[in-house]
């Protein structure tokens, strides 16, 4: 049975997108199964797996308002194991188009029940906002990974992203659980990524990744490539570190 993983933290520029594209890439190769969701119109998930986001036929927005079937959006095999269903700026007018919807926030579930079937992962990438498409994710999903960047503000805005699973949960999805937070952009020379995670641990009582991401030149270049790190640079310390995290992930569907 596919799980269905959103990966949501509404403040941009955490490791969202990185760690969609990375986390998926490291579970195909474990030979997993992945289907990979581009939920933001910034579509970064989309060009990270090298494809030319802006001359797609259907994408997620085809796929929100009716005008295509899940098969029809969903681009088979980018890489060996990986599908995508992706994304482009047209997204962002999808929010608008949804207005009097009848149960909106429960589109993307519909849809997805077609297919879960055929994958081991289904990875949402989430956009930097608790809108419309965050909220169908979370209403896809059976869990919610957070990352979490290690700099002074890292918790901010945590709390707010937490009551709104708690909402999705006590509303629209019942079994939604939090996967766990996982740490991005580590720099073991400052001590402020070290101040950060333990103030997170003490302040935040939820499930806390044993893998940390470091801060890897590596992982901000292989998107220009339109690569996942394990193919443009196997041996780095950002692709060691994603593959250490989908064996935690694995392991805990496992368990
Ligand atoms: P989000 O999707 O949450 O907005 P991104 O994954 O796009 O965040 O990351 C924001 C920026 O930080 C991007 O330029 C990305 O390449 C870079 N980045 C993300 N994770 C790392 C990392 N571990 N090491 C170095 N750069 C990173
Ligand atoms: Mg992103």
């Amino acid at each position: 049975m596919g799980k269905v993983i959103a990966i949501a933290n509404q403040k941009g520029g955490v490791g969202k997108t990185t760690t969609s594209i990375n986390l998926s890439a490291a579970l195909a190769a474990r030979n997993k199964k992945v289907l990979v969701i581009d939920t933001d119109p910034q579509g970064n998930t989309t060009s990270g797996f090298g494809i030319e986001k802006n001359e797609l036929e259907n994408t997620i927005y085809e796929l929100m308002l009716g005008e295509c079937s899940i098969k029809e959006c969903i681009l088979n095999d980018v890489i060996p194991g990986i599908s995508i269903i992706p994304s482009n700026v047209n997204l962002a007018a999808a929010e608008i188009e949804l207005i009097g919807v009848d149960r909106k926030e429960f589109i993307l579930k519909r849809e997805i029940e077609w297919i879960k079937e055929s994958y081991d992962y289904i990875m949402i990438d989430c956009p930097p906002s608790l809108n419309m498409l965050t909220i169908n994710s979370m209403t896809t999903a059976d869990s919610v990974l957070v990352p979490i960047q290690c700099e002074y503000y890292a918790l901010e805005g945590l709390s707010q992203l937490i009551h709104t699973i708690n909402l999705v949960k006590e509303r629209l999805n019942p079994d939604l659980d939090i996967e766990g937070v996982v740490f991005t952009m580590y720099d073991s020379r400052t001590n402020l990524s070290i101040q950060v995670v333990e103030n997170v641990k003490d302040h935040l009582n939820q499930k806390i990744f044993k893998t940390v991401i470091p801060r890897n030149i590596r992982l901000a270049e292989a998107p220009s490539y339109g690569m996942p790190i394990n193919l443009y640079d196997v041996k780095s310390a950002g692709a060691e570190a994603y593959l250490s995290l989908a064996d935690e992930i694995i392991k805990g569907k496992e368990d």
